[in-house]
């Protein structure tokens, strides 16, 4: 059986730094105990509150887009159990991470604090109004869907900073990649569509 890393490398992922944090991070300390066997496979686990841990092929293809080198400030919307948390710790400088469900929040707080992990701050809250607090952030990148990216989110994302999101339409989730130019949030690619979660927040129109 090929291990996530293959899997990864298979989808035309070749970042050394992005492929070492995968081999680096074992995805089964970041997913319900029951679940702890199937954590070596491409494929999404529940996690609770009717919300999964998302496939991690689709984790590597939207942290490989912000092109995150360490010096990094980056802001997560859904931190879940923290695996995609654990991956951006390792590839960036400092990590802020928003969840709505304080249950989930505080698994991803254990899960860190069991594997070492200093460098993240796990908040409960709306995601969708950001972290005033820390802004300006180089990266963004939200786990769940809404039709379109949060105005609080774009307006804390740095000048030329990366922001990766699903965003909803009838048929999918269209993973999408933004940056910002002259103070303006800009469309730079699609990257895969993608079934997600919503993203239930004030600023985001969307609902459990
Ligand atoms: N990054 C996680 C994804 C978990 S699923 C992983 O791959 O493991 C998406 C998460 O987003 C859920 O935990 C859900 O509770 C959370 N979420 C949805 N809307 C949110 C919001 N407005 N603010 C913060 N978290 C939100």
């Amino acid at each position: 059986m090929r291990t996530l890393v293959e899997v990864i490398r298979g989808r035309g992922m070749t970042d050394p730094r992005l492929l070492a944090a995968f081999a680096a991070t074992p995805r089964d300390r970041f997913v319900p105990p029951r679940s702890a066997v199937r954590a070596q496979f491409d494929e999404p686990i529940p996690i609770g509150h009717g919300q999964p841990t998302s496939q991690p092929s689709l984790i590597a293809q939207m942290i490989d887009v912000l092109r995150l080198s360490g010096t990094e400030t980056v802001l997560e919307i859904g931190t879940g159990y923290g695996y995609q948390t654990a991956l951006l710790a390792r590839l960036a400088r400092r990590v802020y991470s928003l969840e709505r469900h304080a249950d989930l929040a505080e698994h991803a707080r254990a899960n860190l604090a069991g594997f070492g992990v200093t460098n993240v701050e796990v908040l409960v809250g709306d995601g969708t109004a950001g972290l005033p607090a820390h802004a300006p952030y180089d990266a963004v990148i939200v786990s769940a869907a809404a039709p379109s990216v949060p105005a609080p989110l774009a307006s804390q994302l740095a000048e030329g900073g990366r922001l990766v999101m699903p965003i909803a339409s009838e048929i999918a989730d269209i993973v999408t990649l933004y940056t910002k130019r002259q103070d303006q949030l800009t469309r730079l690619r699609s990257l895969t569509p993608a079934q997600f979660v919503p993203l239930v927040g004030e600023h985001s129109k969307m609902h459990d």
